[in-house]
């Protein structure tokens, strides 16, 4: 016996109607690859692993995704539309003194990437994250591990410039993590360096002192993370410089794994 009609119509009605359907997807994949995205996100049923779908894969015979995602996107295009939805933001109130918002900066493929607190005046100026002295001494403890500053991706919990350089409040922080997080999760590296006891506290959501926490790898959903001191604590503590520099060491080795 055969199999039975397909909403009550003929099988070979319904055989049409699907290669109409992966003749217009294949379209649809080849308009999305024109414009620069590598694949598609696709949602597979709950028994089958979440995985990439290349548009390449996509066959007559083979299983077609289903549910699927708001729109694809490699990492670089995904971090300019989370840019673009922050947009001019004003969702809290670090946004009335603020020359610029500093999003971020790095590879967007990054393997390490470091989360400090907030933008300082610098930052604010240049709308680029750690360029201050505290910025240079990041910058140039990076070059020593032998690292570049463009193969990482450096970011804050606050993309605005709190008022005299006061830490970002609760609320602020509430408000603008999501952000942190959306870049975390898009750009999805190996290690995360949680710079200072902001960035730490905030993305661990826990209120052991940053002294206590440095050192020791834990976990960011399921990400090891490094807690570290602000390079803008070492600026004043210079003393403590090596214990950054030893944190960094078991980073490095951890990016070896
Ligand atoms: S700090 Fe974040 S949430 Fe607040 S205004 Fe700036 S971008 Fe928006």
């Amino acid at each position: 016996m055969g199999r039975p009609p397909l909403d009550g119509r003929e099988p070979e009605f319904a055989m049409k109607d699907n290669r109409d359907i992966i003749e217009d997807l294949k379209k649809a994949m080849e308009f999305y690859r024109e414009l620069g995205f590598d694949y598609l996100p696709v949602k597979l049923p709950e028994s089958t692993e979440h995985r990439l779908m290349s548009a390449d894969k996509i066959t007559d015979a083979g299983p077609l995704p289903l549910d699927p995602c708001p729109l694809p996107l490699n990492r670089s295009s995904a971090l300019q539309a989370l840019r673009n939805e922050i947009g001019d933001c004003t969702r809290c109130k670090l946004c009335s003194g603020r020359k610029n918002i500093v999003f971020g900066e790095g590879a967007p493929e990054a393997r390490l990437m470091f989360v400090g607190e907030g933008p300082g005046r610098d930052e604010d100026i240049q709308a680029r994250p750690f360029v201050g002295e505290a910025g240079q001494l990041l910058t140039r403890m990076l070059k020593k591990l032998g690292l570049r500053r463009e193969e990482v991706y450096i970011a804050n919990i606050v993309k605005c410039r709190p008022p005299n350089n006061r830490e970002p409040g609760e609320e602020e922080i509430a408000t603008c993590m999501p952000f942190v997080e959306r870049q975390i999760e898009i750009i999805s590296p190996a290690v995360i360096v949680g710079l200072g006891r902001i960035s730490t506290q905030s993305l661990l959501r826990s209120g052991t002192p940053i002294s206590k926490s440095r050192g020791k790898f834990c976990e960011y959903k399921n990400v090891p993370f490094m807690p570290t001191f602000h390079p803008a604590y070492l600026l004043r503590n210079p003393k403590d410089k090596w214990l950054t520099w030893d944190d960094m060491q078991k980073v490095l080795e951890k990016l070896k794994t």
